[in-house]
């Protein structure tokens, strides 16, 4: 008899096989991740390295088609910005995607600097003190946090 598959995730048994390499249960819980990833990414164009670990669970088509998505919303709302170029470049490189492929013209290749991560840390750029990210200016050092404020003094 051969040996019965077990979930890659949890260890247990196979029962229904339509999920393989993974359990019912573990499935539902990916689908689930992906879902959340995917929402983590549109509303705040964030995509953390665990989040990457999580996707690598899934079929590259997977992450093609959550790409195009993606990149089609942020088009949609006229929100293809640094930002979004950002996370897109991250999930392209992660999983070595290519535009034309998908079907999609080439995004412009933006990669997060220092700056852009302090700032998403809540640290100032300049003097790496804590601050808040609606801050205007550094209290600390004067430095510019908001690139679009215009001082009307
Ligand atoms: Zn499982
Ligand atoms: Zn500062």
């Amino acid at each position: 008899m051969a040996e019965l598959e077990k979930c890659i995730e949890c260890g247990k048994v196979i029962k229904d096989e339509s999920h393989a390499p993974y359990c019912k249960v573990c499935d539902d819980k990916l689908d689930k991740q992906f879902d959340t990833i995917e929402d983590n990414v549109i509303i705040f164009k964030e995509l953390l390295d665990t989040e990457i670990e999580t996707l690598k669970k899934f079929e590259t088509e997977d992450i093609e088609e959550f790409f195009k998505r993606v990149y089609k919303k942020f088009k949609a709302d006229g929100n293809l910005n640094n930002e979004s170029l950002i996370v897109l470049n991250k999930l392209k490189d992660s999983f070595g995607l290519v535009e034309s492929k998908m079907g999609i013209p080439q995004i412009a290749v933006i990669k997060e600097t220092k700056e852009d991560k302090l700032l998403k840390d809540n640290k100032c750029p300049g003097c790496e003190k804590e601050i808040q990210k609606d801050f205007n200016l550094c209290p600390y050092c004067g430095y510019k946090i908001n690139k679009d404020f215009k001082s009307k003094y």
